[in-house]
């Protein structure tokens, strides 16, 4: 190492950890930094919650499925790993709610539940008249007063009513953080939401407004799903990040026990006995791993504090004509009032085409929501049997699956509850006192999904970068 070289360590070989290896590397090599950059990964693979399993002939995602194509920074990542022609975007059908055991098709328009067009929602079976009376009361109910936080229930049941919060919202907000609604942060999640109705009152109008300025704008634009993912599975990603980390030093299967300040930088203790001389650090973790590596911080005890919800994905492979189902769908979200164990279920091979083979069926279904997480504790068979007893009340499966995976990913959904924001930052602040130039980042902090990990990951990088050499 040159006198000047600075050391850089990345901790978590999460997206969020590996982005930040991937664009500090092209930086590095942009602007020519004297700079040593080591990743540490916990696990024997990168990747973190992006794990494909490749069986059969079938591409199984065990964690995320996909990233919303809006969010550039996924699809952006993919091409700059050379990605660019294995992107597809998932085939829009029709998508389902089950509320007290009958599947009802998404109303049209409906943006995370918020009408944007009104005779689907006049029409559709989901709600009552009485719930759909309530929810016409957005047109005149004032905004409501500023304030820092709320919870995604409350600003919610106040402008729509409870019935289009339970039937329709909270199932759809769900499916992304296995969330309690009425503890989750609006300003966390969906922040847009309130500017619009402190910009419009109504938040139906409002939406409306936004969704015809949002057409307008893509009138040649050809018709296509929001998602999208990489054909060869999300597993692909991370490898071909991972091939192109060329000045990155990656330690895998090694665990970072303890951060410790050490002359004028930090000791970066392993699991392996070995101390790792950091002038910065990047830790991208999952938020308990982050609290323990600082035992004698105590402006991290938001982290300590913070709940994270246990879940499980369930993907089945059939044959073809084993599962008969009537409605011609790509999934279906389920509603907490029904008798249901599992909170969403998704035809994977029609909306992902590529993930099956030629004549087979593949489903995926998820177990476990705030509140509800035991039958994650469950044995596979278990778990297994209780899918497919939900699934056999809507569809006609003739034949047990050939192919079953059971992933469970426990305390792994980091809940966002109200005040999550500030918190954050009163406590970014604090540490950034105690350890200058070490930057706590990740799914637990401004955004779970994989374009926000990744944004993340540069923006800690930028931090770093101005740190060590300004
Ligand atoms: C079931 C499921 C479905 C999801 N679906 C979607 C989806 O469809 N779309 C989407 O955008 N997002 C989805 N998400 C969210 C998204 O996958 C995650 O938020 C994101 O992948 C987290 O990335 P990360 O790098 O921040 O953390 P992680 O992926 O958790 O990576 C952190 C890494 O740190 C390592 N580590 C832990 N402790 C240590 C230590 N002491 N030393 C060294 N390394 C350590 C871990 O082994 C891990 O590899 C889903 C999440 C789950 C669980």
């Amino acid at each position: 190492m040159h006198d000047n070289q600075k050391h850089l360590v990345i901790i978590g070989g999460g997206i969020t950890g590996l982005a930040a290896a991937f664009y500090l590397e092209k930086e590095v090599e942009e602007k020519g930094l004297p700079i040593q950059i080591s990743l540490i990964e916990a696990s024997p693979r990168l990747g973190g919650k992006i794990q494909t399993l490749y069986k059969d002939g079938y591409i199984i995602e065990r964690g995320p499925d996909s990233f919303l194509e809006r969010k550039v920074s996924g699809p952006q990542l993919a091409k700059d790993v050379g990605l660019s022609d294995q992107l597809v975007n998932n085939e829009t059908g029709q998508a389902y709610v089950l509320v007290n055991e009958t599947l009802h098709p998404m109303p049209k328009g409906a943006v995370m539940g918020i009408p944007t067009q009104i005779s689907p929602f006049i029409t559709t079976g989901l709600f009552s008249v009485a719930g759909k009376a309530r929810a016409a009361m957005d047109f005149v109910l004032p905004k409501s007063k500023q304030t820092e936080d709320q919870s995604l229930g409350e600003f919610f049941r106040r402008r729509v009513g409870d019935e289009v919060v339970e039937n329709l919202i909270e199932p759809l907000l769900s499916g992304i953080y296995a969330g309690d609604i009425d503890r989750l942060s609006l300003m966390s999640t969906f922040p847009q939401f309130y500017q619009t109705e402190q910009k419009h009152r109504s938040l139906i109008l409002g939406m409306k407004k936004s969704q015809q300025h949002a057409k307008a704008q893509q009138v040649t634009a050809k018709k296509q799903g929001q998602f999208q993912t990489i054909n060869q599975g999300l597993q692909a990603l991370v490898e071909a990040v991972e091939s192109k980390l060329k000045l990155t030093t990656i330690y895998k299967g090694t665990k970072v026990k303890q951060i410790e300040k050490r002359d004028g930088g930090y000791g970066v203790q392993l699991d392996s006995g070995q101390t790792l001389f950091a002038d910065s650090a990047i830790v991208t973790t999952p938020h308990q791993s982050i609290y323990s590596m600082f035992p004698k911080e105590a402006g991290l005890e938001y982290l300590h504090d913070m709940t994270s919800t246990s879940v499980a994905t369930v993907a089945l492979g059939f044959k073809e004509e084993d599962v008969h189902n009537e409605y011609d769908g790509t999934g279906f979200v389920i509603s907490r009032n029904s008798d249901f164990s599992i909170t969403a279920c998704t035809w994977t091979n029609k909306k992902w085409p590529h993930t099956a083979p030629k004549g087979k069926t593949l489903l995926r279904a998820y177990v476990g929501k705030a509140g509800d997480e035991s039958i994650v504790e469950q044995s596979d068979h278990q778990i297994v049997s209780i899918v497919l007893e939900d699934l056999k009340k809507i569809m006609d499966i003739k034949a047990d699956p050939e192919l079953t995976t059971v992933t469970r990913w426990k305390t792994s959904m980091p809940q966002y509850h109200v005040g999550h924001q500030k918190a954050i930052s009163n406590m970014r602040e604090t540490f950034k006192q105690s350890y200058p130039g070490v930057y706590i980042t990740g799914a637990a902090f401004e955004g779970v999904g994989i374009p926000d990990c990744i944004d993340q990951g540069k923006a800690a990088i930028s931090e770093a970068v101005s740190y060590l050499f300004s």
